[in-house]
């Protein structure tokens, strides 16, 4: 245990407006569902390439330029890895503030601030019932042909989920803690639904904290990315061993960057996605992440109501784009 934690917990409260909004409700209920080693009834297959898992991570608060600084640094080898099986695409924030509730909101049901009320950490309660990534997925393939996981390191980011959808996920943990626990948390929900096609979300809070606490400039900033990024490549290890590699699509991406030399992130829209996920072309918004997640995992967008905000990643990337390659030889000018 690092010595200085329970301090950053404290100045955390203290610097940053967003945890600072954090409610000190209850503490969250334990994971719905059964309990560990307990077969789940009626188990669904195991995933396939064409059936593929899915794994949402976000590492909150990590700028996309300290993402390019550090993927330049060779500092974050396991996302790196990640982009080399697929792609870097660069996401913006939009219609709504720059803040974890309203950023994780969009990111977790693909729709617009004015359908989920959630526009900045102090407006808005939880999203709409059933319009989680999780509840779409069980309405579109049946409650048991899907596990749905999610593990927050905010209290808050879990009171974004209404109750109806939180007891439909198969395994929900919520609470405020650093990587440390949420990373072994997040294995051990994988290892509990390997043998089924499944769909996680994992939030990491390790940037945005300290990014608060030392600021944007800060080493331990850094830090903090290069420690999401070992918990990243534990998991992609597991899958490997599971031999799920190939079947699991990820996609890690931030809610939010951070200030210009800044400990607080009042205008930072620049977020990012890193994605091993080889459909996907191009960058959008936060809203096209779980549109694509889910158009991946073949649920038909067209039938959902309300319709998503966002639209998949994936097709022919717009003809700028294809402009670009392969460049032609200037001719010598006279
Ligand atoms: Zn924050």
């Amino acid at each position: 245990m690092h010595r200085l934690l329970p301090l950053v917990f404290l100045s955390l409260a203290v610097l940053c407006p967003s945890c600072a909004a954090e409610p000190a409700g209850p503490a969250p209920k334990p994971p719905a569902g059964g309990q560990p080693g307990e077969k789940p009834k009626d188990p669904a297959p195991a995933a396939s390439a064409e059936r593929p898992n899915a794994i949402l991570i976000s590492w909150d608060g990590l700028s996309r330029e300290v993402v390019r600084e550090l993927l330049k640094a060779e500092r974050l080898p396991n996302l790196a890895a990640l982009i080399k099986a697929g792609s870097f695409q660069e996401i913006t924030v939009k219609g709504h503030e720059t803040e974890t509730r309203p950023g994780h909101a969009e990111m977790l049901t693909g729709l617009s601030a004015d359908v989920t009320g959630v526009r900045s950490n102090s407006e808005g309660g939880e999203v709409p019932e059933g319009t989680t990534i999780f509840d779409r997925l069980k309405a579109a393939m049946g409650k048991d042909r899907i596990a749905t996981i999610m593990v927050t390191g905010k209290a808050y980011v879990g009171s974004l989920v209404p109750d109806g959808s939180r007891k439909a996920i198969d395994t929900f943990d919520a609470g405020s803690r650093y990587a440390a626990t949420v990373g072994p948390l997040a294995l051990a929900a994988l290892e509990r639904y390997k043998g089924r096609r499944f769909a996680a979300f994992f939030h990491f809070l390790d940037p945005d904290s300290y990014g608060h606490g030392s600021g944007r400039d800060s080493e331990q900033y850094r830090k903090a990315a290069v420690t999401c990024d070992a918990w990243l490549g534990a998991m992609v290890e597991f899958l490997k061993k599971q031999k799920l590699e190939d079947s699991t699509l990820v996609y890690v991406m931030a809610d939010h960057g951070m200030d210009e030399g800044g400990r607080q992130h009042y205008n930072a829209p620049d977020s990012w996605l890193a994605t091993n996920d080889k459909e996907v072309t191009r960058g959008g918004t936060i809203a096209d992440v779980p549109a694509t997640l889910l158009a991946r995992l073949g649920v038909d967008l067209a039938k959902l109501k309300p319709a998503l905000l966002g639209k998949p990643l994936t097709g022919k990337p717009a003809p700028a784009e294809e402009k670009k390659a392969p460049e032609a030889k200037p001719k010598p000018v006279k």
